[in-house]
C-alpha cells in the first residue's frame, strides 16, 4: 500500500467522522479492522473518551504512559477508571537502563537545564513507551482538541501518521472544554482532582504547574521554556524532535 493510497484513506476517514456525535465516531473506529489503541493520559479530554469506549465495550484498547513521574492523583485515577468503567488500561513503563543513562548524562531532573535536556527526557520516559504501546497498531487514538492550543488549532479528525504507519484519528477534535465538562457532569465520569485546582492540562508532576487567570490551557506544561508552542514529542514526527522543532504531547 502507498502512502499517497493511505493518505487518501485517512482524507476519506476524516470526512466521514465529521459527520458523526463521538459514540459514532469511535464506534466506526471500531469496525476500521486492526488494532485500535487509544492512548490516555487521564486528562479530562481523554476520560470523555474512555468512558465512551467502556461503556460502549468498543474494541479499542486503552494503554497509558506511566511514566515514573506522574502525580499521585494520576495514578491513583488510573485504578478508579478502571473499576468505574470495567476495563484495563495497559500501563508501558520506561526501561529501567533507559533512565539511568538519562540520569548519569543530565541528572534526574536535568529537564529543567535545556530544551535538549527536556526533550531526551521526554524521549526516554514517553516516546520510547508509547512507541511499544503503538506496535503493530492500525489505528491511534487521542484525545487531541483544537482548542487546547494555537498548536493543535487544525487538528483533523484523522490523519496518516507516515512515521508510525498507522491512521490517527482524534475524535474530540471539534469539542470545547465547555462540552467536555458537560458530558462529565452528566455521565459521572471520574475526573483528576487536580483540573479542579487550577490544572487544564496535566503531564509529569516536575514538568507541570497549574495556569493563571487568561492563560492558555497548556500554558503551564514546561513552563520555564519560552516557546508557546513546546510539546513533549507524541503528536509530531521524532524528525522534527531531533531538530529542536517545536513538539506536541
Ligand atoms: S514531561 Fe518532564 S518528567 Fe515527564 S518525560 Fe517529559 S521531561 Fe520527563
Amino acid at each position: 500500500m502507498t502512502t499517497r493510497h493511505q493518505e487518501d484513506q485517512a482524507r476519506s476517514l476524516d470526512q466521514e467522522l465529521a459527520a458523526l456525535d463521538l459514540a459514532g465516531r469511535l464506534a466506526l473506529v471500531g469496525q476500521l479492522g486492526g488494532r485500535a489503541v487509544f492512548t490516555t493520559s487521564l486528562g479530562i479530554e481523554d476520560q470523555v473518551i474512555t468512558a465512551v469506549i467502556g461503556t460502549g465495550r468498543l474494541p479499542i484498547e486503552v494503554s497509558t504512559l506511566e511514566t515514573g513521574r506522574l502525580f499521585p492523583e494520576t495514578v491513583a485515577l488510573i485504578a478508579e477508571t478502571e473499576e468505574r468503567f470495567g476495563i484495563e488500561i495497559r500501563r508501558f513503563h520506561p526501561e529501567q537502563a533507559d533512565i539511568d543513562a538519562y540520569a548519569e548524562k543530565y541528572g534526574l531532573n536535568g529537564f529543567y537545564e535545556s530544551v535538549e535536556a527536556r526533550h531526551a527526557c521526554c524521549h526516554v520516559r514517553k516516546l520510547k513507551p508509547l512507541a511499544r504501546a503503538l506496535e503493530g497498531a492500525a489505528v491511534w487514538v487521542t484525545g487531541l482538541r483544537r482548542g487546547q492550543s494555537g498548536n493543535r488549532a487544525a487538528t483533523p479528525f484523522a490523519e496518516y501518521d507516515a512515521e508510525r504507519n498507522l491512521i490517527k484519528v482524534n475524535p474530540l477534535a471539534d469539542w470545547s472544554i465547555e462540552e467536555i465538562k458537560a458530558f462529565v457532569e452528566e455521565e459521572a465520569v471520574p475526573v483528576n482532582p487536580l483540573h479542579a485546582r487550577g490544572y487544564p492540562s496535566i503531564g509529569c508532576e516536575p514538568c507541570t504547574r497549574a495556569i493563571k487567570p487568561g492563560e492558555s490551557e497548556r500554558a503551564g506544561r514546561w513552563w520555564w521554556e519560552n516557546d508557546e508552542k513546546r510539546e513533549c514529542g507524541l503528536h509530531v514526527p521524532e524528525t522534527a524532535e531531533a531538530s529542536s522543532i517545536p513538539i506536541r504531547t
